[in-house]
């Protein structure tokens, strides 16, 4: 090893890496060539630089987002706005009045930070934000009903993936499940039977990724919440994704607004802030004042708290919402939802143009009609047309093209459709379309 280390192509190495990653990729490399498989590297400097890249890479690292889900909740869900992203950048840099009363010069509250705005944009009475809204769930069911029953409809009790289901977030609550109606039907009698004097809460959760059609019934929230409230207990509404605007002239209204679960009479909403709300990880809960003190008081909500990166984004992110056309235009995940079909076609146009400047030798990309996904559990069944980018991967066929583009030294995540690989030009800043176009020269240069 010492020798390999003092071979000039290996040494060279070091001026640049640091000798520990060095060491482990040139031991990498012996090992290898000692399994014999392929052979002695003829280039030990070669072989061993190659492996110290991609062990001194960073494993979270930004990527370029080709595959048209716009919230990819593999891929990081919301990308922040720019005021989001300069507000997190100033807090965590220094210091902050995080829990700092800067006029009393004593203690303040973490959980101040977005409080009003939260209230402002969604017509409550006062809310919280802590970690994520599956922790917003556990700590509202704990805070009204540990030790007691929360009803909800067999239509409701959803998984929402990465495992996320409902009855299991209950159970975990130290709420016990109390199931009313069935799958497809549940109607306001079936509430009604269950309540008694064990009941703690009725549970109203947003089918966030999937719709049902045909021979379906749910009882209206504002239904729910007149019986919650004639039994005394409070309705807790799960709405999945924190929509705060208005979508529907855009043709995207099968989702819940927050405020109107709120005007709908929930006594507590849980939400999501990195879906369609479109800022960072966070659960937010809005609703009655009281019973959110209860919340904060809960020690649950000490275990959940957000950090204050998260605390400054939400604050600029919710910041925007003041103003409905800023929100749009300001807000990518907003934005990208809205993209126009005449603007999805002339991007589409540049990223194919710029593509095939890039690689003169392969046949140019085709431009196809074709559907982008909102995903992140919302507008399950929502169109949404797009153009894509469609390349033919050759011989070598898609997936290892479409492999070759996630191993690039900017990761392209494309989609493999038809054994084309498409680009869907919705989710791409526009300002990446030279990095996508080379990193596919690259791959066509392999
Ligand atoms: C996404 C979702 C959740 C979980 O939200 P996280 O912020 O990912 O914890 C809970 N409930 C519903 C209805 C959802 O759609």
């Amino acid at each position: 090893m010492e020798r390999l280390l003092q071979e000039p192509s290996v040494s060279v190495l070091l001026e640049s890496t640091p000798r520990s990653v060095v060491v482990a990729a040139a031991r990498e490399a012996v090992a290898r060539a000692r399994k014999g498989r392929g052979g002695v590297p003829e280039n030990w400097g070669a072989e061993i630089a190659e492996r110290a890249k991609r062990m001194a890479r960073r494993s979270l690292r930004p990527v370029l987002n080709a595959t048209g889900v716009v919230l990819h909740t593999n891929l990081g869900r919301a990308p922040l706005a720019a005021s989001a992203l300069d507000a997190v950048a100033a807090v965590a840099s220094g210091y902050s009045a995080l829990e700092f009363d800067l006029e009393a010069g004593t203690r303040g509250q973490r959980t101040d930070h977005g409080r009003r705005l939260l209230a402002e944009l969604t017509g409550a009475e006062d809310a919280l934000a802590v970690n994520n809204a599956a922790s917003a769930l556990i700590l509202a069911l704990n805070t009204v009903a540990e030790g007691l029953e929360v009803v909800v409809s067999r239509g409701e009790l959803v998984e929402i993936g990465g495992s996320f289901r409902i009855p299991d977030i209950l159970r975990k609550s130290g709420a016990r499940l109390r199931e009313v109606g069935t799958t497809n039907r549940t109607h306001l009698d079936d509430y009604i039977r269950a309540l008694g004097p064990a009941t703690g809460a009725i549970l109203k959760v947003h089918q966030s990724n999937f719709v049902q059609s045909g021979f379906v019934h749910a009882p209206h929230a504002v239904d729910l919440a007149r019986l919650a409230h004639d039994h005394r207990v409070p309705l807790v509404h799960d709405v999945g994704s924190g929509l705060l605007s208005d979508l529907s002239s855009f043709g995207l209204n099968s989702e819940p607004r927050v405020a109107d679960a709120v005007a709908d009479g929930a006594d507590l909403v849980v939400f999501s802030g990195d879906k369609l709300l479109g800022g960072p990880q966070t659960g937010c809960l809005v609703g009655s004042a009281a019973l959110l003190g209860r919340c904060r008081a809960n020690p649950l909500a000490r275990a959940s708290r957000a950090d204050k990166m998260t605390l400054a984004a939400l604050e600029a992110t919710l910041e925007l919402y003041r103003d409905p056309a800023v929100a749009l235009r300001e807000i990518p995940v907003l934005r990208m939802l809205t993209l126009s079909a005449g603007e999805l076609e002339q991007r589409a146009r540049a990223l194919a143009a710029a593509i095939a400047a890039a690689c003169p030798a392969a046949p140019p990309p085709r431009l196809a009609a074709g559907h982008s996904v909102t995903g992140g559990g919302s507008f399950p069944g929502a169109d949404l047309p797009t153009t894509l980018v469609v390349l033919d991967p050759g011989p070598r066929g898609a997936d290892a093209l479409a492999l070759t583009l996630r191993l690039g030294d900017v990761p392209v995540v494309a989609r493999v459709e038809d054994r084309m690989v498409v680009l869907d030009p919705r989710t791409l800043p526009v300002h990446a379309f030279p990095d996508v176009a080379a990193a596919v020269a690259a791959a066509c240069a392999e």
